[in-house]
């Protein structure tokens, strides 16, 4: 089935003579068989987004279905890969036509060389549905990739034997129950913009940790749940991301990079392979899926990049695994979006996006979730979606982050102001919010006692009581509080300094885990109940602002990790007798 190309409007090319063609097929355009995709038809034309430069295409140009959707291949070797937002493999093309992508090229995404050590973990005479294991692969050092029953197969297993196969041989045989013979490999092809099915979703109860003191107690975030990062330029967008990426207790990392600034793009793909999974000392790439769109790629390869990423990272949550994604940024890709909207000529909304912006960020959130997975064993996986947001200017009202403020359950507001006071990170404690508090409090509950979100309700209080007064002082002066309030300000400041601020860059401080959390702020509140009990006795506030202790607690967070239980009860100690000490001269005097 061909066309002719009409018209060529930069990645959007019209052609007509389609009219056996459906919208979503991918289509090759041109001598260069450039790779489109259909996004609608009308009689015989279609509107097709071009995911290459089309300059030298015109009219007349031959355009021939593949009669499939975009899709990508699932199996053993997409870990550590580097892909575009097509899931061409960009280490592979830059070893074939150098640093910038030549047209028209196809490489397969997963390698067809490379044998695997296939373990059969199903026997034949085993009945088996969709979903369900027949063996492992021992992918990388990091990861068992789980091979599973694809789609519209069930039946009994006839033959299936141990050994090194490529991605195309024939692993496991199947005599279906529509008495059709399916020939399993371990590869399957999943269309981008369907949803990987599951058997049903769970409510997300447990937390994912961070190792971020601000996120992992302040406004904790669900496995399976779904959270933003919006901030300006230099706010630490990045910084945040990689945190989350290296130290998540999640298995699986697909971090997404939808077109950042060229040389941003470029960072992280030079960064990346270099960073280091913390808790193994291996290359993180061994957990990790890279997409990237530099900015030298068409918008529309960034369109496409948001669905190839999930929908690997669903492939890996159906093995039963814990999958994080992070798409950096959403701003990117809505911009791409806009784009394409406006070149279809499409009735634009507000700030020109299209109307059905909104709905298509929320697709890509709705793909987070805790499920049980399709297959016999009920076995359970996750996917987190935390998408970076990048305002214009920093300003949040503008549509796209109003919209995903719609969605997600998760915000942490980076704020310029903090940057600028080098407070990192710069996570604004009074604009971010948790919707999964009430939901986890019952795993902090049972984990770590009910002290723990006691603590972080009472640390909130205290710094939002902090902005009230900070109010008052900059009306009529510090010198018109209370001893209390006085108290709170530096309690609050302590809050600030002394827990939320953290430093990715130095080892001791880039992870607390949530024990060391709780204790932390355990001393801070300590310390505010010690002082204002010991203020009801008359005791001298300025002369407990300066005791030993106090200063402990400042330099608490470098304290090596496996003292710093016992370091922590010392300095409890320490600051009951300091505090009482005033508090009995107190009286005398
Ligand atoms: P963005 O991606 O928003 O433009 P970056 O993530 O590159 O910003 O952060 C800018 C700078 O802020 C970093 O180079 C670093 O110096 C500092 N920074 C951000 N977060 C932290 C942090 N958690 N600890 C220490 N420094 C940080």
């Amino acid at each position: 089935m061909s066309g002719k190309v009409t018209k060529v409007s930069g990645p959007l090319v019209v052609a007509n003579g389609l009219a056996d063609a459906n919208v979503s097929d991918v289509v090759r355009v041109g001598e260069q068989k450039l790779i489109g995709e259909i996004l609608n038809m009308t009689g015989d034309a279609a509107s097709i987004q071009v995911y290459e430069e089309t300059s030298g295409l015109g009219p007349g140009a031959v355009v021939e279905t593949t009669g499939f959707p975009l899709s990508v291949e699932l199996g053993p070797g997409l870990l550590e890969g580097i892909y575009d937002g097509i899931q061409r493999p960009l280490t592979v093309i830059r070893e074939m036509t150098g640093p910038t992508i030549a047209r028209g090229i196809t490489v397969p995404a997963l390698d067809r060389e490379k044998a695997w050590d296939f373990q059969p973990t199903a026997k034949v005479g085993d009945n088996v549905v969709p979903g369900d294991i027949i063996g492992t692969v021992q992918e990388t050092s990091a990861i068992l990739h789980k091979i599973m029953v694809p789609m519209g197969v069930s039946g009994q297993i006839v033959a299936i034997q141990a050994g090194q196969y490529t991605v195309e041989d024939t692993v496991c045989l199947v005599k279906g129950d529509d008495g059709k013979d399916h020939q399993l490999t371990m590869m399957q092809k999943w269309p981008v913009r369907v949803n990987r099915p599951y058997t049903r979703k769970q409510v997300p109860l447990r937390p994912l940790c961070s190792g971020q003191r601000v996120i992992d107690t302040m406004f904790p975030l669900a496995k399976g749940g779904t959270a933003a990062v919006p901030g300006p330029f230099g706010s630490g967008k990045t910084v945040v991301q990689h945190q989350l990426a290296k130290w998540s207790d999640v298995d699986v990392v697909v971090y997404i990079g939808c077109g950042e600034r060229g040389n941003e793009m470029t960072d992280v793909l030079m960064e990346f392979p270099e960073l280091k999974d913390p808790r193994t000392g291996e290359p993180l790439m061994k957990r990790t899926v890279l997409i990237a769109n530099t900015s030298d790629m068409p918008v529309a390869a960034r369109e496409a990049s948001i669905y190839t990423g999930i929908t690997i990272a669903e492939y890996f949550r159906d093995m039963g695994y814990d999958v994080a994604v992070i798409a950096d940024s959403t701003s990117r890709w809505a911009e791409a979006l806009r784009e394409m909207s406006g070149r279809l000529e499409e009735m634009p909304g507000e700030e020109g996006y299209p109307a059905y912006l909104a709905s298509r960020l929320a697709q890509f959130y709705e793909r987070a979730g805790v499920v049980e997975c399709l297959g016999s064993d009920q076995r359970v996986g996750s996917l987190t979606a935390i998408g970076a947001v990048s305002p214009p200017g920093g300003d949040t009202s503008e549509p796209v982050s109003q919209a995903t403020m719609r969605i997600v359950k998760v915000f942490w507001g980076l704020d310029s102001s903090l940057a600028y006071a080098r407070h990192f990170p710069a996570i604004n404690w009074l604009t971010s919010y948790s919707l999964y508090l009430d939901s986890l409090k019952p795993w902090f509950d049972e984990n770590f006692g009910v002290e723990f979100m006691a603590h972080r309700d009472k640390a909130m209080s205290i710094l939002q009581e902090e902005a009230e007064l900070q109010e008052i002082v900059r009306l009529v002066g510090q010198d018109s509080l209370s001893p209390n309030d006085r108290l709170t300000l530096e309690t609050a400041k302590m809050i600030r300094e002394d827990f939320l601020q953290q430093n990715a860059f130095v080892d001791i401080d880039s992870y607390s885990d949530y024990r060391r959390q709780a204790l932390l702020l355990g001393l801070i509140l300590d310390y505010d109940k010690l002082c204002r009990a010991a203020l009801t006795s008359g005791a001298d506030l300025n002369r407990m602002f300066v005791i030993p202790a106090r200063e402990r607690i400042g330099r608490a967070k470098s304290v090596e990790a496996d003292k710093y239980e016992s370091a922590y009860a010392e300095i409890a100690a320490e600051m009951k007798a300091e505090i009482e000490e005033i508090a009995a001269g107190g009286e005398e005097l």
